[in-house]
């Protein structure tokens, strides 16, 4: 048996559920229950708020966990960081009010900084040789400079929206962001053997993201042009039809490529298009 801490609520738990859904582990939706047992592996899943999760797994009350590698950064725990898992993506950054003129990290010496990350920020800081005033607070993090409680923000930007709405705007990416799988350093034998295969699944899934499977028929002296539209996986099956001089290729295409090739094979003759959802790639 393997504990896996995941958010409770907010942004990384429904894509935390999903992929743990998606790679076999099924979770009865009982969320009120602090811990609950997933169906189809041998797997405990603990709730808990995103900021506990690094320390959770660094004491082994979870052996492994899914958090933001901002929160990771900032607690600093002694833990492994096993897997990116592609979503939860953001990043960290230093703000300030628009109409400010900027010329360089200097404009923050002396100044008062509001964010919920002091220790990445500080560390980030120290590193430049800067000296400002860290102000931790622990959210409403990008009203603090028009309610004068800072001169700047630190915080987290994924499209910017709330940046600008707020009147500011971001002059230093700091970090990037995104869900990690994170692991205690004292694993069993027992549990490194089920974490690798949760990893070997997790993998299988994020391959297939993005992924359409296609099928077509298309006539024969056609297979040579097709296979320069299609770069598969490896090279397209091509399987013969009873109609002579047709035959059906299958090919692997990434979704946001799907209709330009569509578009491409028809021109060379391809008809019956199908387009299936992929699921799961395993190598
Ligand atoms: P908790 O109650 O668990 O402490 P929280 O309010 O601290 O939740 P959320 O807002 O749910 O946290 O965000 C969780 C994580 O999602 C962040 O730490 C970050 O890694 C990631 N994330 C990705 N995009 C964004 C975004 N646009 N805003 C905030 N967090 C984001
Ligand atoms: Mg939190």
């Amino acid at each position: 048996m393997i504990r896996i801490a995941i958010q409770a609520k907010g942004r990384l738990n429904e894509d935390s559920m999903e992929l743990l859904a998606e790679a076999g582990m099924k979770i009865a939706d009982s969320r009120r229950k602090l811990l609950t047992q997933a169906e189809g592996f041998p797997l405990e899943v603990l709730y808990l708020r995103d900021d506990d999760i690094p320390q959770a797994v660094a004491d082994g009350v979870a052996d492994i966990g899914i958090v933001g590698l901002n929160e990771v950064g900032e607690k600093d725990m002694d833990v492994e960081v096993l897997h990116r898992l592609g979503f939860g993506q953001c990043r960290l950054s230093l703000a300030i009010p628009k109409e400010e003129g900027y010329d360089g990290l200097q404009w923050f010496e002396g100044k008062k900084i509001a964010t919920s990350y002091p220790g990445i920020l500080g560390r980030f800081f120290s590193e430049k040789g800067i000296n400002a005033c860290i102000e931790t607070i622990a959210g409403s993090v990008e009203i603090a400079p028009s309610v004068g409680m800072a001169d700047a923000i630190f915080d987290i930007v994924s499209s910017g929206g709330t940046l600008v709405s707020n009147g500011l705007k971001e002059v230093e990416k700091v970090v990037f962001s995104e869900a990690v799988l994170i692991g205690n350093r004292m694993l069993t034998d027992e549990k490194r053997q089920l974490l690798s295969q949760m990893i070997f699944r997790f993998e299988a899934v994020e391959r297939s993201r993005g992924m359409k499977y296609m099928l077509m028929n298309l006539p024969e002296d056609k297979v040579e042009e097709a296979v320069k539209i299609l770069p598969g996986m490896k090279s397209p099956t091509v399987l013969p039809l009873a109609q002579t001089g047709w035959c059906s290729v299958h090919v692997v295409v990434r979704e946001d490529e799907l209709w330009t090739k569509i578009e491409q094979l028809k021109e060379i003759g391809a008809e019956d298009i199908l387009v299936l959802a992929l699921e799961k790639t395993i190598r």
